[in-house]
């Protein structure tokens, strides 16, 4: 049996916001980024290919916020993170703070293949993209009147960084046929965030985490919490020392460790037994999931 769970941002819809046009558009995204990772699936793709895949697909989509459409950091530029783990023997890779490169994510799976490391930054990981042969695009690129006008609203003092509505985030977990696991995420970050903040999705064990013998997990939320807590790497040490199904750890982490500190978001994650677990304590996470028994299901807030 196979699966995969996407999600594309905790936070980033209002239910005062939520019209039947926008309701279509966020499930028919998260849709086609479940059928781009489940075909792999099907076809014997491995997690960490579906996974990538199903990211490129939310990256391109201007409604969320990864790669095109991404948010604004407050000097109007936009500065993109993602990561990426694969369960099989828990290599990783991971970029930070890149400004040009058309998928975030695909850059991270370079670092993990072609890289001797786990994590590159700025200007470096740009210039390791050159090397890799990645065209670059300009900042640009990634913009949207949305963000500009969200950034305008946040810089007059109409919000604040880290505060719902203004976050997001992309992510996957695939379940492949011979039990592989794999995680990914990828975001702009949250909206006015400071020049060279760095959040908790590229971090391996923040805000991405996969290993055969418990889970993979992906997050969106208010990452400095998420960081904190550690939350992908909890979870797997639920399941894993405590014994904990992939629910059971997921829902301790989320709904209990991080309200008590104040930190808003979700996960999505999958158990190495193929459950699939996507909780989440602010009023809505874009999320999906769909597996090899006939399950397809997207939601946006909370039922
Ligand atoms: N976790 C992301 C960050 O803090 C934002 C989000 O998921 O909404 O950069």
């Amino acid at each position: 049996m196979h699966s995969i769970a996407v999600h594309g941002g905790a936070g980033t819809l209002a239910r005062a916001d939520l019209t039947p046009e926008n309701d279509r558009a966020y499930r028919a995204g998260l849709e086609r980024a479940l059928r781009a990772g489940h075909t792999l699936l099907a076809e014997g793709g491995s997690a960490v290919n579906a996974v990538v895949t199903a990211v490129r697909v939310l990256e391109d989509d201007p409604l969320f916020n990864a790669g095109r459409g991404a948010v604004l950091a407050a000097n109007g530029q936009h500065e993109l993170d993602a990561s990426l783990m694969d369960g099989r023997d828990l290599r990783a890779g991971a970029v930070t703070g890149v400004r040009h490169v058309r998928s975030p994510i695909e850059l991270a799976r370079l670092v993990m293949d072609r890289s001797p490391h786990v994590m590159l930054a700025g200007a470096g990981a740009e210039e390791f993209a050159l090397e890799q042969g990645l065209t670059p695009v300009p900042n640009a690129h990634f913009a949207t009147e949305r963000r500009r006008r969200e950034l305008d609203r946040m810089l007059q003092g109409q919000g604040e960084s880290g505060r719902e509505p203004l976050m997001g985030t992309v992510g996957a977990v695939a379940r492949d046929g011979e039990g592989n696991l794999a995680a990914a995420t990828s975001t702009g970050g949250m909206t006015g965030k400071k020049w060279g903040r760095v959040g908790d999705s590229p971090i391996i064990g923040a805000g991405t985490y996969a290993a055969n013998d418990c889970c993979a997990v992906s997050a969106t939320g208010h990452g400095e919490y998420f960081i904190r807590v550690a939350v992908a790497h909890e979870i797997a040490s639920l399941m894993r020392y405590r014994g904990l199904g992939v629910e059971a750890a997921a829902e301790e982490v989320v709904m209990r460790q991080l309200v008590k500190l104040g930190g808003s978001g979700g996960v999505i994650a999958i158990g190495h037994d193929g459950r699939i677990a996507m909780p989440f304590n602010s009023e809505g996470m874009l999320r999906g999931a769909m597996d090899s028994s006939g399950r397809l299901e997207t939601g946006l807030l909370r039922d």
